[in-house]
This record gives C-alpha cells, sequence and structure tokens, in this order.
C-alpha cells in the first residue's frame, strides 16, 4: 500500500491572491516548451524575447534561463492584477503548488501553505493530478545554457 501522504487527494483552489507571482525575487525557468509556447504567444524572435523579459542564472556548473522581475519584485508579466501571459505561462507557474520539494511531506506542503491561501482550501485535486504534475515536470527538459 502507497503511504503517499497525498493518496486521498490534496485540497487546493487558486485565490488568485497573486503572492506567487508578486513582491518577492525569484526564479521562474523556462524550458524549451514554455520558450517555444511564448515566443508563439508573442509572435516575435527567441533573441528579442530574451533579451526584453529573460535573464540568465548561474547554476553553479550550468546556467539556466528565468524570466525577470520588475524592480518591486513582481513578475514582469504580472500586470493590472493578472498574469499577462496566463495561456501560455510556464509549466513552473502551471504546475504550482504540485512541485516535488512540497510534496515531500505533509510538513514540507503545510510549510509552503503559509504563503499560499489556496493550499488546504478548496476542491480535492486527486493523486492522479498530483502525479501528473510531477511527471510533467520530471519530463520538461529546462534550458541549459
Ligand atoms: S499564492 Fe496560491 S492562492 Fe495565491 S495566486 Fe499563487 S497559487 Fe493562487
Ligand atoms: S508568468 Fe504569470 S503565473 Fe508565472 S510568475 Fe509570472 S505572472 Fe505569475
Amino acid at each position: 500500500m502507497s503511504d503517499l501522504f497525498y493518496e486521498n487527494g490534496l485540497h487546493f483552489e487558486c485565490t488568485q491572491c497573486s503572492k506567487c507571482c508578486r513582491h518577492e525575487t525569484g526564479y521562474v525557468f523556462l524550458s524549451y516548451n514554455d520558450l517555444d509556447r511564448l515566443l508563439d504567444f508573442f509572435s516575435i524572435s527567441k533573441d528579442i524575447f530574451v533579451e526584453k523579459y529573460c535573464r540568465i542564472v548561474d547554476m553553479g556548473g550550468h546556467k539556466r534561463l528565468s524570466l525577470i522581475e520588475k524592480t518591486n519584485y513582481d513578475c514582469i508579466f504580472w500586470s493590472n492584477g493578472v498574469c499577462e501571459i496566463y495561456k501560455a505561462r510556464p509549466l513552473q507557474c502551471r504546475s504550482y503548488p504540485f512541485w516535488k520539494p512540497f510534496l515531500a511531506d505533509r510538513e514540507s506542503w503545510n510549510a509552503e501553505a503559509e504563503s499560499c491561501p489556496g493550499m488546504n482550501h478548496g476542491s480535492i485535486r486527486d493523486k492522479a493530478e498530483i502525479k501528473e504534475w510531477l511527471r510533467q515536470r520530471d519530463l520538461e527538459e529546462y534550458i541549459s545554457l
């Protein structure tokens, strides 16, 4: 029998409070699929997109591409209360909060829930959905420079 703490699913419903998109510095790493989707969305070239919206992050050994932030630490694409690229937003954003570190155990999940009011509230996301997010993140190839 599985001993996953989310065997019976987890409550999550985004309240659209925007905390995960604003006010704090952080990285939104882009995969090759993310970048392709965003280039389609904006209909611009890779060079222009990277120059306008991205920064290179040294991970020690390799480098990754992340979205930039505004001077107030809002994500570059957060504007007037919405994500301007919602339909094309990166997998990192779409899969939140079903990220491996937060799914390690109940304590990790509850610790993250202190900064996300949608966690432990609202409808149940079943184990299959949670595992599907984990699977997608595992398979996703992130841009390495
Ligand atoms: S912090 Fe949680 S509830 Fe708030 S916008 Fe992000 S995912 Fe939604
Ligand atoms: S891309 Fe959109 S969903 Fe992701 S952090 Fe920026 S504003 Fe939020």
